[in-house]
């Protein structure tokens, strides 16, 4: 099975092709990527052929395309506050950049498309768990970006009856994912925070909860989803059902470091939204076979994978 991944470069599409090229089934692994947010050093010594530049360059995409069986659509200009700060590069990105995927996945003969979206779009509706039916109510353009997205995924299921597949992304973390700039996720600022004596930044106090998804369960879920061609117009939900505090997550990483952490608490963030936590029983359906990795042994791999790029 050939398969291209677009923003193979960053954090989730480089733990994505490190975990296909171990499975025999995939034959030959192409990356996208205009390493806005990703690096090339990502893919150093893995079997790719590297596809440099933008999902909007449609040129790029029909040779990236050519020939391949799935398309894994991961560029995004991510992060909420990046979008609030610069909206209009996010739509471009993540919104415009979808539709582009999907017409050269059409023109290539009509290529199946597995795309990242996000939790972000349920956004202020209040009910919890999330289910993939409740109204979406976006609170960022990042969120908006990525509901645009996955609409567009289930038109063209509709319409030229490609076939598609939108997962929801909630909390997603792990090696590589990056720690060092103004919107980073949580988990790699607060190990690297630890791990410099630094206190951990809370937006908030704390009480605000996410589901937190080791990155080796996701690889696991979109190589399942490639190998068994697993196709809906209707969005999955990608997390378990985890419901942890900012709090109780540092109380985690306490127990993983094996030392006390402080903490210095700043202002809420607009567009952060309060609660998080997913609906898995679509995914359990959809993807009976896979076990996700507990997060204190998420935390644990990430943590050993932090020090030792660190030391
Ligand atoms: P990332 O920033 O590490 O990866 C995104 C990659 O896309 C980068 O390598 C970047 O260079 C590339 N890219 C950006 N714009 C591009 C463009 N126009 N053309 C080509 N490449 C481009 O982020 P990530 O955390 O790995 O996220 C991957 C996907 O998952 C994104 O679509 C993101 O919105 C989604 N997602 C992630 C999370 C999470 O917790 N990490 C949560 C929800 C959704």
């Amino acid at each position: 099975m050939k398969i291209t991944i677009t923003g193979g470069a960053g954090f989730i599409g480089g733990n994505l092709v490190r975990h296909l090229s171990r499975i025999p089934e995939f034959t030959e692994i192409r990356v996208v990527d205009d390493l806005s947010t990703g690096f090339e050093e990502n893919l150093s010594g893995l079997p790719v052929r590297f596809f440099e530049g933008s999902v909007l360059d449609s040129g790029l995409l029909d040779l990236a395309f050519d020939g391949v069986d799935t398309i894994v659509h991961l560029a995004a200009l991510p992060s909420v506050s990046r979008s609030v700060k610069d909206p209009v590069a996010s739509h471009h990105a993540n919104a415009t950049g979808t539709l582009s995927v999907l017409e050269a996945a059409r023109r290539a003969g009509g290529t199946r498309v597995i795309a990242a979206s996000s939790s972000s779009v349920y956004g202020a509706n209040p009910h919890i768990p999330k289910h993939e039916e409740l109204r979406p109510v976006p609170m960022s353009p990042y969120a908006v970006s990525k509901l645009a997205g996955e609409a567009y995924l289930a038109a063209y299921h509709h319409c030229y009856g490609l076939p598609v597949l939108s997962f929801r992304f909630f909390n997603v973390f792990g090696p590589l994912q990056p720690a060092g700039h103004s919107y980073a996720a949580v988990i790699p600022a607060w190990i690297t925070a630890a791990a410099a004596g630094r206190p951990l930044v809370v937006h908030g106090d704390g009480s605000q909860t996410r589901d937190f998804t080791y990155v080796g369960t996701v690889c696991q879920v979109l190589a399942q989803a490639a190998l068994r061609k697993v196709s809906t117009p209707d969005p999955v939900n990608l997390a378990y059902g985890g419901r942890t505090s900012l709090m109780s997550l540092i109380a985690e990483l306490e127990l993983t470091l094996g030392t006390e952490l402080r903490t210095e608490h700043q202002p809420n963030r607009p567009g952060d939204v309060r609660h998080s936590q997913a609906d898995d029983t679509r995914l359990r359906n959809l993807f009976p076979e896979i076990e996700p990795t507990s997060l204190r042994n998420g935390l644990k791999r990430t943590v050993r994978w932090f020090l030792t790029q660190d030391g």
